[in-house]
């Protein structure tokens, strides 16, 4: 049924991209984006730690060498070999022997999921910690005598924060913003998904040489990658018409979109329209600022309309920031019904035509214009398309306002589009609007 290429080639991707360690910052990311390379040509940047980035400073570069808990006998009991989800990330170095009570306090396990191990993180306070299953918490808490805990990690303050980027020019300088992140180690649907299919539809995207919008793709870490970001390209961030947060597109579960900020805005009509009319059973998500980055993009000074569509969305499924988030849960075949998805949802965004009436404060007056009848009364319309051009004039200019579509409008007005197109075209020449996109 699908094009076994590119099953093989996620699957590949997978396989290959799930062991790697990643975080905020570390050689693991740059692993990752030279990986992500082979495909697209992003540009692998760095942003300086210690750098402020709005409210915010950029982390120091943090590695992790080995880590492990070992019992009085020397036995391993714990290693940061066996899982990279064992040791909280961003945790400090530690080299002591100390009682199962006085460990216990730094140790993390699920009670209600007792076979998987938990994600934790400290990016922003100094402390450490390891995260076991239910059985190894049990294990440890028997052992006599002392435990031997030791992380061998290092901060860089002089160390950077890598990110990936590219962009594909479209006929607009109108940006659409694929954004996902790379910050979070072996779990497969949040978020090894969300920058694999970020990868294939950019390849994709790259093969259309007739995109009206450019596409900025960016792979950064969570939170903190965004802020930089945005704090970094204030300019280009105010060319981003819509924005796609890339994330948890690979479970088993249903599809899912989380609407942007503005309810009314076109994308969520866009994105409820292409599951309708594909007969997709999906989960709609109000917009809820807590989540993933589009509270960062959206923030009052962005105002980027930034949904999240989705497949076993984040905090949803049961496996959510575990071990077993693994390559059992998330499947070739679940990413490549996402990228159809998103792909259908460009595809309507990309049919999209949008002017905006420049003189908008009431009507001009068409007559100076000699867009309206100098004979006061004469409003037959003409034979052939049935609705006068006056008509076609005044829906034209009541309607655009950069923001709704001409293709609404058609819906709207029963007048053809390519009528609407035509009248348009001569309303720019006359400067009474401006193309957005078209
Ligand atoms: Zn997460």
């Amino acid at each position: 049924m699908h094009n076994k290429g590119i099953l093989n080639k996620i699957d590949n991707l997978l396989k290959r991209l799930f062991p790697i360690y990643r975080s905020l910052t570390g050689e693991g990311n740059r692993e990752t984006l030279k990986i992500l390379q082979e495909i697209i040509p992003l540009e692998i940047k760095e942003f300086n730690s210690g750098d402020k980035v709005f409210d915010w400073v950029i982390p120091d570069e943090y590695e992790i060498k080995s880590a492990w808990i070992k019992n009085e006998k020397g036995n391993r009991i714990i290693d940061f070999n066996n899982s990279n989800l064992h040791v909280v990330s961003y945790s400090t170095p530690v080299n002591k022997k100390m009682t199962f009570n006085e460990l216990s306090k730094n140790l993390y396990y699920l009670d209600d999921i007792p076979d998987a191990i938990p994600y934790r993180t400290t990016y922003y306070s100094k402390d450490w910690g390891f995260c076991v299953n239910k059985k190894q918490f049990e294990i440890l808490s028997e052992q006599k005598g002392k435990l031997h805990v030791f992380i061998d990690s290092e901060f860089n303050p002089k160390g950077n924060m890598t990110y990936g980027e590219f962009l594909i020019p479209g006929k607009s300088e109108k940006e659409i913003l694929l954004s996902t992140y790379i910050c979070h180690p072996s779990m497969a649907n949040d978020n090894l998904s969300g920058f694999i299919l970020t990868t294939l539809l950019a390849d994709r995207l790259l093969e259309n040489q007739s995109l009206r919008y450019s596409y900025r793709i960016i792979f950064v870490p969570e939170t903190i990658g965004a802020i930089a970001y945005c704090a970094k390209n204030e300019k280009i961030m105010k060319n981003i018409d819509i924005g796609f947060i890339l994330s948890t597109v690979g479970g088993p579960g249903k599809f899912g979109y989380k609407e942007s900020w503005d309810a009314n805005h076109r994308i969520n009509k866009i994105i409820n329209k292409v599951f309708i009319e594909n007969n997709i059973d999906f989960v709609k998500y109000l917009f809820d600022p807590n989540g993933s980055d589009e509270r960062q993009y959206s923030s009052p000074y962005f105002r980027i309309n930034t949904p999240v569509i989705s497949k076993d969305k984040f905090y949803e499924y049961k496996y959510y920031h575990t071990s077993l988030d693994n390559l059992d849960f998330v499947k070739p075949q679940f990413i490549i019904q996402s990228l159809e998805l998103y792909s259908k949802v460009i595809d309507e965004l990309e049919k999209e035509i949008i002017y905006k009436n420049i003189k908008n404060r009431c009507e001009v007056m068409l007559g100076r214009r000699n867009l309206y009848p100098s004979t006061g009364g004469s409003f037959l319309p003409d034979a052939e398309n049935e609705i006068n051009k006056l008509d076609i004039i005044l829906w034209i200019l009541n309607h655009c306002d950069g923001k709704s579509t001409l293709n609404d409008l058609e819906k709207k007005s029963n007048i053809k589009l390519e009528k609407l197109v035509e009248v348009s075209e001569e309303l720019v020449e006359n400067n009474l609007l401006e193309r957005i996109i078209s």
